[in-house]
């Protein structure tokens, strides 16, 4: 019994995937939860690569002002931003595998869309836990806009057409997951999330429903955690490299999602070479602040040790070799040899596949 409460205390920080077909909402609604404003600047590189925002409690707690329930114990949320053009399919699978849990933004009126359908059948495949933020109710005709209200205040003060035409929108997504075999409803008709997919009405725009959608996420992750104790703060770190960077002034960067475990600086790592493992030692760790997204090089806090799940900047030399989408493993006393033969034949593995392809 001891030993449960104390890997409890010890939860990861979950891994939230934001996955949706281009426009539906995915940086707007990040952007309501961290207080930021990437849709305006991210007119042009960033939406290409894969970001990172965590999103810590306290910023939760202060979005769903009273809301969520007193017993969470996960430090915060990191959400992986995929992106939402159809090019980037490989890229998104690989956020989907190395998710705890995904939101799927489908914009109400809109409604399914191709990138949708892609995204379904990633998290079908990983078989990744997930909800559904059903975004820009405020576009619903006759919508009486309350800035921030969870969803089932505002919900409460609709005229009853404005109800039915969103709840008529509601069944008829629901009625598009059930194709996939997934049962899904409305998020507070749910009883069992395991069973059934939430679906949680959201506005990005005016922040309607984003305390409802925070509380879901962070009550399923917890969940999902505390069965599922594979994963650790502690002990030898294991990341995914989301890209490779050279900086004006740093060298070589690698931008890396760490999900199991610890890395510190002047720790041994293993990644992925286009040739071979590169065998390096971490020179300098730089974190984003909290709620800044890893590609926005600016805000970075120096740190010395980072625990799983964060985002991370890693310093080293023998960078420029790097493979994105490969693994990364930091190597304790005695574990070297062993990583760098796993990390060769996962090489191996992806020179097949892109033989194959
Ligand atoms: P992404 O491509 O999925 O990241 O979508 P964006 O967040 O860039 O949003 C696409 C467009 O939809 C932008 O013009 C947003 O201002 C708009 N938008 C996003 N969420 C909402 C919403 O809840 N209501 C309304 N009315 N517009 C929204």
């Amino acid at each position: 019994m001891a030993t449960v409460t104390r890997q409890i205390k010890d939860l990861r920080t979950p891994i939230i995937c934001v996955m949706g077909h281009v426009d539906h909402g995915k940086t707007s609604m990040l952007d309501k939860i961290r207080g930021t404003t990437v849709t305006d600047i991210e007119a042009g590189e960033i939406t290409q690569h894969i970001g990172a925002t965590e999103v810590p409690l306290y910023t939760i707690e202060s979005l769903c002002k009273g809301v969520l329930p007193g017993n969470i114990e996960v430090p915060g949320l990191l959400f992986i931003d995929t992106p939402g053009h159809h090019a980037f399919t490989t890229l998104r699978s690989r956020g989907g595998a190395l998710s705890d849990l995904a939101v799927l933004v489908i914009d109400i009126i809109d409604g399914f869309q191709p990138q949708t359908d892609e995204a379904l059948k990633i998290l079908k495949q990983y078989k990744t836990p997930f909800i559904i933020a059903a975004n820009k109710i405020d576009r619903i005709p006759g919508w009486r806009v309350n800035p921030s209200f969870s969803f089932t205040k505002t919900f409460e003060s609709q005229p009853d057409n404005v109800k039915n035409a969103l709840d008529n929108r509601i069944y008829d997504l629901a009625g598009k997951l059930s194709a996939y075999g997934f049962s899904a409803d409305r998020y507070d008709r749910i009883r069992d999330f395991t069973r059934t997919i939430g679906i949680v009405p959201i506005s990005a725009r005016t922040g309607e429903g984003i305390p409802d959608l925070l509380m879901v996420l962070v009550g399923l992750a917890q969940k999902f955690l505390e069965k599922n104790l594979k994963l650790h703060v502690t002990g030898p770190g294991v990341g995914t490299v989301l890209e490779v960077k050279e900086d004006k002034g740093l060298g070589y960067s690698i931008d890396t999602i760490i999900y199991d475990g610890e890395i510190r600086t002047g720790d041994t790592i293993v990644i992925g070479g286009k040739e071979k493992p590169i065998v390096t030692k971490v020179r300098a760790l730089l974190k984003p602040m909290p709620n800044r997204e890893l590609r926005i090089v600016e805000k970075f806090d120096h740190v010395d040790r980072v625990t799983a799940s964060a985002g991370v900047k890693i310093l080293a030399s023998d960078l420029d070799k790097a493979m994105a989408g490969s693994h990364l493993r930091v190597a304790r006393e005695g574990m070297l040899n062993a990583l760098i033969k796993e990390i060769e034949s996962e090489i191996e593995r992806a020179k097949i596949v892109t033989d194959e392809t």
